[in-house]
């Protein structure tokens, strides 16, 4: 299994950062995680959302998110459109399919 981060969304806001109290760092990323094997790839259906302050270079838990942060939290998850999290086969799956129906084909053929 091989895992993927697809980044969905990315916001840079202009709230105190908890941390420094600088308005200009912070900036919201939303992502989602997708794995993959050699006959299918599925996506997590969860968005992982991390808030990263580019002025004092740490990650903003959501413990510490003032209500301000919150709202506009909301608002970007919104614009966060997320993969659908169904399974999506690969050609070799498709393959392999096909395979088994033409053995169990010519085994029916034969019997008959
Ligand atoms: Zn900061």
């Amino acid at each position: 299994m091989e895992k993927r981060t697809h980044i969905l969304h990315t916001a840079k806001v202009n709230n105190n950062c908890p941390e420094c109290y600088s308005t200009d760092g912070l900036e919201f990323i939303f992502s989602q995680e997708e794995v993959e094997n050699k006959l299918y790839s599925k996506a997590k259906r969860e968005v992982i959302e991390t808030l990263h302050c580019q002025t004092c270079h740490q990650d903003i838990f959501p413990v510490n998110w003032t209500e301000d942060i919150e709202l506009v939290y909301d608002y970007n998850l919104k614009l966060a459109k997320p993969k659908s999290s169904g399974i999506k086969l690969k050609p070799l799956a498709y393959l392999l399919i096909l395979t088994d129906v033409l053995i169990i084909a010519s085994i029916i053929y034969y019997l008959v």
